[in-house]
C-alpha cells in the first residue's frame, strides 16, 4: 500500500515538473519584452513622462515660452521649482545682496533686481536661471497643467542616473539652449551631406 502512494506521489510530483516547464517553454519563446540597455534603448516613448522641461519659442529656439510669471513655483506641491531673473536693460544681479526677492509662496522667493528700474509699463523680465530639484519631484504634472503659455513639458529623457543628489538638480533654461544647440548642429551637419 506503501509502495502504491510513493509511486502516485512520484506522478503527482512528475506531471507538477512538466507543468512548470511547460510555461517557462511557452514564456521562453515569446518575443522579447525588455531589450538589452545600452547596446539598444526603447523607442516608444511616446507616453512617457520624464522630469519637466521649458519649451523653447517657436522662432526663438534658444528662449523659453516662460514668462515668469511664478505660478508653477506657487502651485509645485514639493517646492522643487525656483527660478531666476533680472528686468531687461539692466545688468543681471551681481550679489544676492544686491537683489530684492519676490516672495511666490511656499517660502520660495524668486530674486528681483530692484535697480535702475524702467518705468513699469516697459519693465522686461530676463530668465536667468529655471531650477528643478528633481529629488523631490513627484512627476505630478500641475505645473505643466497651470502652466498659462505652455512652456513647460515632460521630457523623455528615460535613462536619467546618478550617484549624488546633486546630478538631479537642473537648470532647465541651461538644458533648452544646450539642447537646441545640438539640434541645429545636427541639422547643419546633414545639410552639409
Ligand atoms: S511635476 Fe509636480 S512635483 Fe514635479 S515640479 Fe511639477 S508641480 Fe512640482
Ligand atoms: S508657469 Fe509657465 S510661464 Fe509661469 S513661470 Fe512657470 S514656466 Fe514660466
Amino acid at each position: 500500500m506503501k509502495i502504491m502512494t510513493n509511486y502516485s506521489n512520484a506522478i503527482k510530483g512528475l506531471l507538477g515538473l512538466l507543468k512548470g516547464l511547460k510555461i517557462t517553454g511557452v514564456e521562453f519563446f515569446k518575443p522579447q519584452l525588455t531589450i538589452h540597455y545600452p547596446r539598444k534603448e526603447v523607442t516608444n516613448l511616446a507616453t512617457y513622462r520624464g522630469h519637466i522641461d521649458l519649451v523653447a519659442k517657436e522662432d526663438a529656439p534658444l528662449e523659453p515660452k516662460c514668462i515668469i510669471c511664478g505660478k508653477c513655483a506657487e502651485v509645485c506641491p514639493s517646492a522643487c521649482i525656483s527660478m531666476e531673473m533680472h528686468v531687461k536693460g539692466e545688468q543681471s544681479f551681481a550679489s544676492p545682496a544686491e537683489c530684492r526677492t519676490i516672495t511666490v509662496g511656499h517660502g520660495i522667493e524668486i530674486p528681483f533686481s530692484g535697480l535702475r528700474l524702467p518705468p513699469a509699463e516697459v519693465i522686461e523680465r530676463e530668465l536667468d536661471s529655471f531650477n528643478l530639484d528633481y529629488n523631490y519631484c513627484s512627476l505630478c504634472g500641475l505645473c505643466v497643467q497651470i502652466c498659462p503659455v505652455g512652456s513647460l513639458t515632460f521630457s523623455k529623457d528615460s535613462y536619467l542616473a546618478g550617484t549624488a543628489r546633486k546630478n538631479f538638480e537642473f537648470d532647465l533654461l541651461q538644458r533648452l539652449r544646450e539642447r537646441s544647440r545640438r539640434s541645429s548642429q545636427t541639422t547643419t551637419a546633414q545639410e552639409k551631406r
